[in-house]
């Protein structure tokens, strides 16, 4: 089990909810599939992680602060002989390396490149380590793990990880026989905590309470639920997966927190936001 576990981003629940209840345009579709996928391969990732038979230490996602300087890190993995970070990348399709930049071979569109991303979380953790008083080597990795990518033209020895590349990546990582000891975990304890979950909601386009629809929603696959029966728990008409009532309330309860940040929290705007359709006396018996 991982020291510090993933979460689902506080933007991407957001977006999750705008997807349900109201129309988006095409971009922001896009950008929320995008978003998911990301995700996705991020839990990916993590299954490999889970399976290192290695003393090491595993902290996923970490937003941290260096010197008013804010950076991220996908995975970071403690190891006796340094850390590693690594940065996610879910592409599919075929890219290219040109003068230092990386393309879209579709488009021939330059994109974000993520080997200057982990240069930078490199560079600011170095700079934290430092600051925390430890000696401690870091190597940076960018995993592609998507079976459907390819990359020309890669830079060698820039710590980028092709699908093909993992399994004997992670085999050498296994290979590590030396133990951590106590500088590595009183590292770990230290780092954990400095941790903020980001709440910005960049790219997450406007929303106001009168623009989204009201309704409960289906905890898996976002449709809104409207014939209930008087039992424990709600099942949705459209894939089938049952929820416990409670659960469904409290679901909303968070969905409405996040929201809308700034509104207090009453059963009837509990009521309203789920259109109405759970009884008020289980949400005031939750409330309570
Ligand atoms: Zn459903």
């Amino acid at each position: 089990m991982a020291f510090k576990e993933r979460e689902k981003p506080f933007r991407l629940l957001v977006m999750e909810s705008l997807v349900n209840r109201m129309t988006l345009s095409r971009d922001d579709r896009n950008k929320y599939a995008n978003w998911v996928k990301g995700y996705n391969g991020e839990v990916q990732f993590d299954s490999i992680t889970e399976q290192l038979k290695c003393e090491s230490i595993v902290l996923n996602d970490l937003y941290l602060t260096v010197r008013g300087k804010k950076f991220q890190i996908d995975t970071l993995l403690i190891t006796a002989k340094c850390l590693y970070i690594y940065e996610v990348k879910n592409f599919e399709g075929e890219y290219y390396y040109e003068n230092e930049k990386m393309y879209y071979e579709r488009t021939k569109k330059e994109v974000f490149d993520p080997l200057y991303q982990i240069k930078n979380a490199e560079s600011a953790l170095r700079q934290l380590v430092d600051q925390m008083g430890y000696n401690l080597a870091i190597k940076k990795q960018i995993v592609f793990l998507n079976r459907d990518f390819a990359l020309f033209q890669a830079p060698r020895n820039s710590g980028i990880l092709l699908p093909g590349m993992l399994k004997s990546h992670f085999s050498m990582v296994n290979g590590i026989s030396e133990t951590l000891n106590q500088n590595h975990y009183r590292f770990a304890e230290e780092i954990k905590p400095m941790h903020m979950e980001d709440f910005s909601l960049h790219n997450v386009p406007y929303y106001r309470k009168e623009l989204l629809k009201k309704g409960v929603t289906c905890f898996d696959c976002g449709s809104f639920i409207d014939c209930f029966t008087k039992k424990e728990t709600c099942t949705c008409q459209y894939c089938g997966k049952k929820e416990v009532v409670s659960q469904t309330i409290m679901r909303h309860v968070q969905e409405y927190k996040r929201l809308f940040p700034n509104e207090r929290i009453t059963v009837s705007a509990i009521c309203e936001w789920c259109d109405n359709q759970l009884s008020v006396r289980r949400i005031k018996y939750i409330f309570n």
